[in-house]
């Protein structure tokens, strides 16, 4: 890759660079197996000795395309792409978690991460604390445990869509000599580069704005090369791995040990990796992402302060608005634009909230956020409807919230659809 790329031409070169004679357009390698004639480079492969594909479990050349792009656009050492965001998580977090281990997780995050921490980390024998991110830091310091081996933070919080404070959770993650874990699916690297403030594993499910145009399931991890796990006393990465000939990833791939005992432990045991053809149409999404993530935040801001004077509607919720209690740390964090993620709530309740929904011509119903097209979700009667009301609203699911992933469509139709909606309650 060149040094000095913008992000603007990483989304659209990066990754991939054929040569003379090669396909201008990324392949899809639709191969299982890689031919090789010498079985010691073959003996090499498997020793982690020779550098190649030898199973697409592990590696494949157009999914390792799309891993090279994102870690470029993140601008950290390495990517690991995975078949969801679910398992970029689940293998993000065992890459350094083990039973009986800790994690310190800020509570404002997506409500699949919070089960599987809560529900199926707890069965591995992994605890979980949630922490709530507004304390201060010598308050989550105290949080900490002696086991704990991980702070985890989301870039906006879900359904709050509060900015994390990365000064505090990055200090947080220092002091206890731990590395910071930053879910970035929602700003994407085009608005938000959380290793320029201080995290050392991203995490994004790929299956939103990576994608953008709601084709395909995907995750990707990405290493920053930027924590010192012999330092701080982190022994797996350090230790001889008896299943590869006793190396150490520390001493054997130094900046990229993290990403590379992923990839050769985590992905060739549990086999969450992703398909060429959703590599491929990744990549392909991530042509456009600047464009997109700036349409997306333009019309996000737009509806917003069109839905904040409606007279139907109570109140609305952005970043980018100066109502909103993370609008300063919005123009520190997420300068170039607050992504697509709105939520409001009309007058009446949980009956008008569907009958808007019911009118709404443009915008769909789906459970699904980050795609080009516009989309709306009511968690009280859908992604959280098992919970008793008094829980909701301790997630901060009120029965008249409507979460709104703003598409990049012509802003006047979306915000004509929304009137015409809210008009014909
Ligand atoms: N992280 C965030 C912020 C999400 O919104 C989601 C899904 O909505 C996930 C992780 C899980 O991703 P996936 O659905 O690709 O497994």
């Amino acid at each position: 890759m060149e040094k000095n790329w913008s992000l603007e031409t990483i989304c659209l070169q990066g990754g991939y660079e054929p040569e003379d004679g090669q396909a201008r357009v990324l392949p899809i390698v639709q191969s299982t197996t890689y031919k090789y004639s010498d079985p010691d480079f073959v003996a090499d492969l498997f020793d982690l000795a020779a550098e190649g594909h030898m199973y697409s479990r592990i590696s494949n050349p157009t999914v390792d395309a799309f891993e090279k792009k994102m870690a470029q656009l993140e601008g950290g050492v390495g990517a690991v792409a995975t078949s969801s965001g679910q398992s970029a998580t689940t293998l993000a977090m065992l890459n350094i978690c083990k039973q009986g281990d800790h994690i310190l997780s800020a509570s404002t995050i997506y409500g699949g991460t919070h089960t599987l921490f809560a529900s199926t980390f707890k069965k591995m024998g992994i605890e979980v604390t949630f922490a709530d991110p507004s304390l201060e830091l010598e308050e989550l310091v105290k949080l900490a445990k002696p086991n704990t081996k991980v702070v985890f933070g989301e870039i906006i919080g879900n359904p709050g869509l509060n900015i994390l404070d990365f000064e505090k959770f990055s200090k947080l993650a220092k002091e206890i000599g731990v590395p910071f874990a930053v879910d970035n699916t929602l700003a994407t690297p085009y608005l938000c580069r959380p290793i320029e403030h201080g995290a050392n594993i991203i995490i994004h499910s790929a299956t939103k704005y990576t994608d953008g145009h709601a084709t395909s399931l995907g995750g990707v991890v990405i290493d920053a090369g930027n924590f010192d796990w012999k330092e701080n006393g982190f022994s797996d990465f350090v230790d001889p791995d008896p299943t590869y000939h006793g190396i150490s990833y520390v001493e054997t791939f130094g900046e990229s040990a993290y990403i590379v005992k992923l990839r050769v432990q985590l992905l060739r045991d549990l086999g969450t990796c992703l398909s060429p053809f959703n590599a491929f149409l990744m990549h392909k999404g991530l042509e456009t992402l600047h464009l997109r993530m700036e349409r997306h935040s333009d019309n996000a801001l737009r509806l917003a302060q069109f839905l904040e004077s409606h007279e139907c509607v109570s109140w609305a919720s952005y970043p980018g608005l100066q109502s909103h209690s993370s609008n300063e740390a919005s123009k520190k964090y997420l300068p170039k634009g607050c992504s697509g993620i709105l939520t409001f709530g009309i007058k009446g309740g949980i009956e008008e909230s569907k009958t808007f929904m019911r009118n709404l011509k443009l915008a769909a119903i789906v459970v699904h956020l980050g795609d080009a097209r516009t989309s709306v979700l009511h968690p009280a009667s859908t992604t959280h409807r098992q919970l008793s009301e008094q829980d909701q609203i301790k997630c901060g699911v009120t029965p008249d919230l409507i979460r709104v992933s703003v598409g990049i469509e012509g802003i006047d139709d979306i915000i004509a659809d929304f009137d015409n909606a809210l008009k014909s309650i």
